[in-house]
């Protein structure tokens, strides 16, 4: 399993090669690629440090060039690089889409998501690898390597959901960023975060979809034991295309402006839905009181619970017993 995994490395590794000579040295990959990327607002030394490629539009390039440098079918397609059709020959996996690499936090290339040039509801956006012996989607968070320095030093992690979210976020300078891609958030994706700082700010999409998958994110890095606070975006805006509009300068003063700890997130999120309703103020304090159970350190705890009585005007006392209740159902 060591040996295959090492050629899961090698294949992926030159594969990304190919991607990145592709888009830089053939005319499809200046004329569609490049200008993609160019009019996305990525600059050449963002591109290079992603390692950003393009796939050609065919059906066998890559499959042809990878088997006549000598890699075999079968370890293209247990890197997810190429599929087996029913007339056995073989199809690419990334035709036509400009391909994002995926790194683990020693900067091996693992698995790519590659994106459609222009959107229609035939393709999806995005077409990620499989799962393989080195990829596990559920573990990586893109961007780790490219940001971890930065995170150790800014003491915070900004969590986005996109790849263009975190390189566009890199050219405006702010290089603590990764991105959950796409997928609900994970233990083992917020404990890797954790190897290099105790904060999170979750910058998700500025929808119904992201406020939700914020809220669920919340609790489980309140769980991990991390500190987490959280901005919306105005609506129908994301980090890549609100820092495009106004500048990594006001994005900074936005997000800083904005940034909640979770309880008034979750508060003010319920609040316009909860008006003078009792019942819907009584579920509101419930699922607040239930973040704070999952809270491990007890002195923060003690402090949610005062921000909580404060913000919703309840007795302390009557929280912290509703708390202990629920901590003796959890165990
Ligand atoms: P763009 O700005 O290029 O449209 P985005 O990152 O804003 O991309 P979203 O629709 O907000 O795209 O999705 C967030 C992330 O979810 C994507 O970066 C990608 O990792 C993942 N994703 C989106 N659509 C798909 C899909 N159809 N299949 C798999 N993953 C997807
Ligand atoms: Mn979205
Ligand atoms: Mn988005
Ligand atoms: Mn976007």
């Amino acid at each position: 399993a060591q040996n295959e995994r090492e050629s899961l490395f090698i294949v992926s590794e030159f594969a990304n090669n190919f991607f990145r000579d592709y888009l830089l040295n053939s005319s499809e990959g200046q004329s569609v690629g490049a200008s993609y990327f160019i009019e996305r607002g990525f600059s050449k030394p963002v591109m290079e440090r992603f390692h950003l490629g393009f796939a050609p539009d065919g059906r066998d390039l890559f499959y042809k060039t990878a088997t006549q440098a000598g890699f075999s079918q079968e370890v293209l397609e247990k890197a997810g690089l190429v599929s087996k059709k029913d007339d056995n020959t073989y199809l690419d996996r990334f035709r036509g889409r400009v391909v994002f690499p995926i790194h683990n936090v020693a900067g091996k290339t693992i698995a790519f998501g590659a994106r459609i040039l222009k959107t229609d509801a035939k393709a999806p956006k995005y077409i990620n690898s499989p799962e393989t012996e080195i990829y596990h989607k559920s573990k990586i968070v893109y961007g780790i390597y490219q940001a971890k320095n930065a995170i150790r030093q800014k003491e915070n992690c900004f969590l986005v959901e996109g790849y263009t979210d975190v390189i566009s976020l890199h050219q405006a300078g702010i290089e603590n960023v990764v991105a959950s891609s796409g997928t609900s958030l994970t233990v083992e994706q917020i404990r890797l975060i954790g190897r290099f700082t105790d904060n999170i700010t979750v910058l998700y999409d500025g929808d119904s979809a992201g406020i939700k998958a914020s809220l669920r994110g919340i609790d489980l890095i309140l769980e991990e034991g991390l500190n987490v606070k959280a901005v919306v975006f105005p609506e129908g805006d994301d980090p890549d295309s609100y820092i495009r509009k106004v500048g990594g300068e006001a994005f900074t003063r936005y997000v800083e402006q904005n940034q909640k700890d979770f309880i008034r997130f979750k508060t003010e999120i319920s609040l316009e839905d909860v008006g003078q309703d009792a019942v819907k103020k009584a579920e509101l304090v419930e699922s607040l009181v239930l973040s704070i159970t999952k809270v491990p350190n007890p002195v923060k705890r003690q402090i949610f619970y005062q921000e909580v009585a404060k913000l919703l005007n309840i007795d302390e006392a009557i929280l912290i017993n509703e708390g202990n209740k629920k901590t003796v159902t959890n165990l």
